[in-house]
């Protein structure tokens, strides 16, 4: 079993779905829906529920809006 501090992410420790899972796209096709206005997104390049390098124009199947500021 790989430990959770092999991640090397600082902190939260959860696991991370993969990119194909969620059908993500680096290119959102949906002018309204992409990661840079999602619930889950982690500035600049990086998400809360999905794995790997997010960009701020992609888009997934479990984008949620985010709150507004
Ligand atoms: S749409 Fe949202 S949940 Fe999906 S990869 Fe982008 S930031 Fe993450």
């Amino acid at each position: 079993m790989i430990a959770a501090a092999a991640l090397g992410v600082a902190g939260a420790a959860q696991a991370k779905s993969p990119q194909k899972g969620v059908q993500y796209v680096a290119k959102s096709l949906k002018p309204a829906m992409n990661c840079a206005n999602c619930a889950s997104f982690l500035a600049p390049a990086a998400c809360k529920v999905v794995d790997g390098v997010i960009a701020p124009a992609g888009y997934c199947m479990v984008w949620s809006p985010a709150p507004k500021k």
